[in-house]
């Protein structure tokens, strides 16, 4: 195969183009990016050197084509042959296509196994495709320096011949992620393979040729004819005519297509039907159907008035509060369970839920439609309707995907007015949950045990319930359409692909037995990932760093260490109690700490206290409302200014460390006074368990949360006060750019892998191991493959992670050597942003096999 070398003056520029070239072949060409000088004053310029050396190493007999971006680079170019032996200069093709899309080109025609020349050629054609894209309307369609290529279309025997006329779905229409991949799908057979857009008239072109179908300008909504000659015709239209249909499970998370009429197609597999969807999540399974009732009973059934009695305003505004109320602490449960069990990003989205029911706008409409005479019921079911009309309006399929989001936040509204009980839903072993669309919240309840499958025949791959069913690894297959609803009920066993978003009803035994077997594939290496999970942390080369389980109720401590958890780096008290209108007492705080340390025993257990504030209410304290919460009263501060409710934390935490390895962790320290206030109401608390005679221990170790940038800056003064720091990157980051960690309009800026970050945490570990202390992050930065090998580098002692993170985080270390771990950090503090670190892990961990 032929091989390729990019060369530019910025050796990110060539890495990301590599990264976009390679991501399109799915790895399927040999590239090697060149460029940048060592110089940290001059990062800009090219080596003749380095390029004749990367073309050296990516050589082969099939030859290496050499792509440039402008100037010197293209000097180095020629130079760079001169210094090749002789024998390897002649299979040495310098090009001069355009660097991105030559480079996209030159890759494509590469991964389907085309010669020297053939690859040189699509390269140096590659702008012309743009060009004919771009042309204005008005002028003939195909482009005059793309001539039709087909020929000899008619002299094959009709028998070998197939065609299909097919409407395309995707938004982006035949861009060049559907195109690349069709084209290397169409290299799989013998048969000269060949397109026309029937909408525009452009073409026949060749579909082993990127550039020419390109050139078609094929668009969302264009109908295409893919004709084929040779013997294996009638396969190969059959299979690119389904990937034309369906083609978005690679490319399309982020466009999704409205898929409005999903066609049965015939497959390998066999039942009574085969119904096909948009691919959401990939895996197959087998199991019955499970259908569930349309969750917007508030947009269907008529509300009747609940009371006979005359209307009042006041009195429905007042349960409409109440029912906010309920609905609030509803989702701060949610979010508590959703972080730890799936992460903060997952959680993240009912984080969004708890802002709506909080918006002004929307409390405002509802008081609204009260005072116009509505009842708290009729004012959330229009308001709710209206809102989520609005979203649905909106252009953009992943706006329209949030209506439900809406919805589901008035279904919630609904059920606290009483409108209706949540239904419960008794589901089999192996269940395929099929509905209309699923709510996040209904998606965020399921039982991963249970469920082996999502169908659904509305919703979208960017829906937040899909979102969640991929990060629990649930196969799923979306906007199905009408029929999904109509051919399955409840009970009919399903085979599902959630990779090819295809759905067997009924399957026949072969089938079932087929994807029976993926499944337990597909289980066993699971499984084999988390019995690994098991060992203790070790890099390739043998050192030991701990992963450890950031928890948010004691319940889940199960399943950290199900996950291979090898100590709680971090439990979320403030969640414990979120459901309460009172401040929980001592003892029961002791004994829930004591549970947890019973089961950790001698593994550590980090028991952070209380963490109220900025995003995190406590119902039982009912604090002011200000207007800059995360710079407010939080956390520590928050303790500091309630002594007794504090050292009842304290007295429980000092009790049940006689159970187990307790340590104490305080957040968002900001000054060393605040330590030594708490030294203080330590000492003073010790003092009152003495005086009652209680069991306890004093010498608990203590440690701050590393989360402010005067904590970072005060590292080394702290670190003599505490026995250890655990560093929260989720505050430092929001604290360190000023940027809100809830507030998606600024989420730019907020990037963990930042330089300016990566220097906080290194300024911090060397100051604490200077001092024998250990350091452990407990941010979500800790579970980021991409973040695992700077932090290893860095020289981390703890990594502390939801449970789910855990295997694979755990797998990532143990395929990395400390040596390379320690030069990709050092060069990472040296980068100018967080995409150039991004660039600099990935190039790193190529050839690194991880999950
Ligand atoms: C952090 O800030 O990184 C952290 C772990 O604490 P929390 O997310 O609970 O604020
Ligand atoms: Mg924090």
């Amino acid at each position: 195969m032929v091989s390729i070398v990019l060369v530019s003056h910025s050796l990110e520029l060539s890495m990301a183009v590599k990264a976009l070239a390679e991501q399109q072949v799915q790895g399927r060409a040999v590239i090697a990016a060149v460029g940048g000088s060592e110089n940290p004053y001059q990062p800009f310029g090219t080596d003749p050197v380095a390029i004749a050396e990367a073309i050296e190493a990516v050589y082969n007999d099939d030859g290496v084509l050499v792509l440039m971006d402008l100037g010197s680079a293209v000097i180095g170019g020629q130079v760079a042959l001169e210094l090749l032996p002789p024998e390897l200069r002649a299979r040495v093709r310098i090009c001069s296509g355009p660097f991105v899309e030559g480079a996209m080109a030159a890759a494509v025609q590469a991964s389907i196994g085309m010669d020297l020349e053939a690859v040189a050629r699509e390269a140096e054609e590659a702008m012309q495709a743009k060009i004919a894209v771009l042309r204005p309307a008005e002028e003939p369609t195909p482009s005059p320096s793309l001539p039709p290529d087909v020929a000899g279309v008619g002299e094959v025997a009709t028998t070998d011949r197939a065609s299909a006329d097919v409407l395309v779905v995707n938004p982006a229409g035949l861009h060049f992620g559907p195109a690349a991949r069709f084209v290397q799908l169409a290299a799989q057979f013998q048969a000269e393979i060949c397109v026309t857009n029937l909408s525009t008239g452009a073409g026949p072109a060749l579909a082993s040729r990127l550039n020419r179908l390109l050139a078609l300008g094929i668009e969302k909504g264009h109908l295409i004819r893919i004709e084929a000659t040779g013997q294996d015709a009638e396969a190969a239209v059959d299979l690119l005519a389904r990937q034309v249909a369906h083609d978005v499970a690679r490319y399309g998370y982020a466009e999704t297509p409205a898929l409005t009429s999903p066609a049965a197609v015939d497959a390998e597999e066999n039942g009574v039907a085969l119904l096909w969807g948009q691919p959401a999540s990939p895996g197959m399974a087998v199991g019955d159907a499970v259908v569930l009732a349309d969750p917007h009973p508030l947009l269907a059934a008529p509300l009747e008035r609940r009371s006979a009695a005359p209307f009042d305003l006041q009195r429905e505004w007042e349960r409409l509060e109440a029912a906010v109320h309920s609905a609030r602490s509803q989702l701060e449960t949610l979010i508590a369970k959703v972080r730890t069990t799936l992460g903060e990003e997952q959680a993240l989205i009912f984080h969004a839920h708890l802002l709506l029911l909080e918006d002004p706008d929307f409390l405002d409409e509802m008081r609204t439609a009260i005072r116009g005479g509505a009842s708290a019921e009729e004012a959330t079911r229009l308001v709710v309707s209206q809102w989520a009309q609005r979203f649905r309006q909106m252009s953009g399929a992943i706006f329209q995907q949030r209506s439900v989001d809406i919805e589901d936040v008035g279904s919630r509204l609904l059920q606290a007015l009483g409108v209706y009980e949540p239904q419960a839903v008794e589901l089999p072993e192996r269940a395929i949950v099929v509905a209309e669309t699923l709510l996040p919240s209904q998606a965020a309840m399921l039982d991963q045990r249970r469920v082996s499958g999502i169908c659904t025949a509305g919703g979208g791959a960017m829906a937040h319930a899909i979102i969640l069913a991929r990060s629990m690894g649930i196969p799923a297959i979306v906007n199905v359409g009408p029929l999904l609803l109509e051919s399955v009920k409840s009970g009919v066993r399903l085979a599902i692909d959630g990779a090819r978003g295809l759905i067997v009803v009924e399957p026949d035994e072969p089938t079932q037995a087929m994807y029976a077997a993926a499944q337990l594939e597909a289980n066993a290496a699971r499984a084999v990932a988390w019995a690994q999970a098991q060992r203790f942390t070790r890099t390739a080369d043998g050192i030991h760093v701990e992963v450890a389980a950031n928890l948010g109720t004691v319940d889940d401590v199960e399943r950290a260490l199900e996950a291979g958890a090898e100590a709680v780096g971090l439990l979320r008290t403030e969640f414990l109690f979120q459901d309460r209108r009172t401040p929980p007492d001592e003892m029961e705080q002791a004994e829930i700490y004591a549970r947890l340390a019973r089961t950790m025993g001698e593994r550590r257990t980090v028991v952070r206290t209380f963490d109220i504030g900025g995003d995190k209410p406590a119902p039982y304290l009912s604090l002011p409302a200000e207007a800059n919460p995360f710079l407010g009263w939080r956390a520590i501060r928050i303790s500091l200014t309630m002594p007794e409710f504090f050292k009842a934390q304290l007295r429980a935490l000092m009790r049940a460390a006689v159970e187990g390895n307790i340590h104490i962790l305080l957040p968002m320290v900001s000054t060393m006074n605040e330590v030594l206030h708490v030294q203080a109401l330590l000492a003073a608390a010790a003092n009152e368990l003495q005086a009652a005679g209680a069991s306890f221990r004093a010498d608990v170790p203590v440690g701050v949360m590393i989360e402010t940038p005067a904590a970072v800056e005060m590292a080394d003064r702290l670190a003599a006060l505490v026995d250890f720091f655990s560093i929260g990157t989720n505050d430092l980051v929001q604290y360190t750019f000023a940027a809100d960690r809830t507030n998606e309009r600024v989420a730019n800026l907020y990037d963990p892998l930042h330089p300016a970050v990566l220097r906080q945490i290194d300024r911090v570990l060397r100051a604490a191991h200077l001092q024998k202390r250990w350091v452990g992050l407990c941010g979500e930065m800790a579970a980021d493959p991409l973040a695992i090998p700077l932090l290893l580098g860095l020289g981390l002692d703890e990594f502390s992670m939801a449970p789910a993170s855990i295997p694979v985080a755990k797998q990532i270390i143990g395929r990395l050597t400390m040596p390379t771990a320690r030069r990709l950090a050092q060069k990472a503090l040296q980068m100018n942003d967080g995409d150039s670190v991004r660039n600099l892990v990935r190039k790193t961990m190529e050839g690194i096999d991880v999950v």
